[in-house]
């Protein structure tokens, strides 16, 4: 890794050098980024910088400071449509987060879907990408259909072509959440396309750790979360090609969303408004475009490199601990790694790991029937950013020697 890069990167990153414990050269080690990245400064100013000089709602009032809080809205949009290389800002929604896109989308094609009609998902997907399909196979009738995984924790390719080419719903996460796995989608949408299936792509993972193009990837639906790109909390992106977000149900109602109403009859706003049902989340889509500028000013080649560079050192490093165990050890893996430690439960081994300032998520990580189908209880799990660097993996394996010493 290139210690200079990530130095400058963890500078703008005030939670990083804010602890109880100013004494403490280095007093706590974040390596929860999957679960949530750290707020760089100039994402910080961008949403006070918003708050303490805009006023005015979004896409409603024609005065001049709810058009000029309509401006940043719709300028926000055309950053994250170019960042996710989108053909029109209109393909793009802000939402909630991941959870809330995907929500939309399989609430939204469920008047289209008809008898014999399937819905495929893979089993190393997280509950917002489980749930929304289980309950939507269940309205409809439409059998669910799971992907297996090998015994490394990759999409098994050849058993996934027919489940694939049937297909009307396809729903796959670009990279796993618990075992680190980068799918490789563009290939697997590819097939899923040629069925005719409508395909959607968890990129919650993925966005903030190389970088991303929908068109590439061909896919109808992407969906992420914009507390996992450096940006703040309560917004997200949902991507939509737009003859597939024109076809899309809204499910949401309200204001904002419609061109006109009478007691009776509705007609719905263009797209993406008529997705965005009230009032919409103007000082988080400000900060999300400003995490956006800021992950383009570091360049998502050099993250990219930075993060495989972390990951291999730490992959090397955790290999010297007695009785650690890898849970999944997929050839292509982003910047995350689950892992055990034999005799240990994984949650004595999270304390221990708390205890000694270094956090990081131990659980079932959102996902149940994958970690149950790994016939584990729990995994802790080490994911990296942009600030993370050598110092925080030598803490965590020299905590984990510890632990693997005591329990022996
Ligand atoms: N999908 C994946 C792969 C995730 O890791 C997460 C967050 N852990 C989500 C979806 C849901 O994201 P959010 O909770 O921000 O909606």
């Amino acid at each position: 890794p290139d210690a200079g890069l990530s130095a400058r990167w963890r500078q703008e990153i005030p939670a990083l050098h804010h602890d109880e414990r100013p004494d403490a050269p280095r007093a706590w080690v974040y390596l929860d980024s999957a679960a949530t990245t750290l707020t760089p400064q100039p994402v910080i100013d961008a949403l006070a910088e918003f708050y303490a000089t805009e006023t005015g709602s979004a896409g409603r009032g024609g005065h001049q400071r709810a058009r000029r809080s309509t401006e940043r809205f719709e300028s926000a949009r055309a950053t994250a449509a170019t960042f996710l290389g989108a053909a029109d800002p209109a393909e793009i929604v802000f939402t909630r987060g991941a959870t809330h896109g995907l929500n939309l989308v399989a609430g939204g094609i469920k008047s289209a879907l008809k008898p014999g009609d399937t819905i495929v998902i893979s089993a190393m997907e997280h509950h917002a990408n489980l749930l929304p399909w289980r309950a939507l196979a269940e309205a409809t009738g439409a059998p669910l259909n799971i992907l297996p995984l090998n015994e490394r924790g990759e999409l098994d390719r050849e058993a996934a072509a027919p489940l694939l080419a049937g297909a009307r719903v396809v729903a796959l996460t670009q990279v796993s959440n618990v075992l680190g796995t980068v799918n490789p989608v563009a290939e697997l949408v590819a097939m899923a396309r040629q069925g005719g299936a409508l395909t959607v792509v968890d990129g919650s993972q993925s966005v903030a750790h190389r970088a991303v193009d929908v068109q590439a990837l061909g896919c109808d639906f992407f969906v992420c979360s914009g507390h996992k790109m450096y940006g703040p909390t309560g917004v997200g992106l949902l991507y939509g090609r737009r003859a597939a977000l024109e076809a899309l149900e809204p499910v949401e109602l309200g204001g904002g969303m419609m061109t006109s109403v009478t007691e009776t009859d509705v007609v719905f706003a263009e797209i993406p408004h008529r997705f965005e049902a009230g009032t919409p989340p103007v000082a988080q889509a400000v900060g999300l475009a400003a995490a956006i500028a800021w992950m383009q000013a570091a360049g998502m080649e050099a993250l990219q490199r930075h993060e495989q560079a972390l990951t291999a050192y730490a992959l090397n490093e955790l290999s010297t601990v007695k009785g650690l165990e890898l849970v999944g050890t997929p050839r292509e893996r982003s910047a995350v790694i689950s892992f055990g430690l034999q005799g240990l439960d994984a949650y004595a081994l999270g304390d221990h790991l708390d205890r000694r300032g270094i956090a990081l998520r131990v659980g079932s990580h959102c996902a149940h029937p994958l970690v149950r189908r790994l016939g584990l209880r729990a995994t802790a799990r080490a994911s990296f950013g942009a600030y993370t660097d050598r110092h925080d993996i030598d803490r965590l394996v020299e905590a984990l020697h510890q632990a693997a010493e005591r329990s022996r």
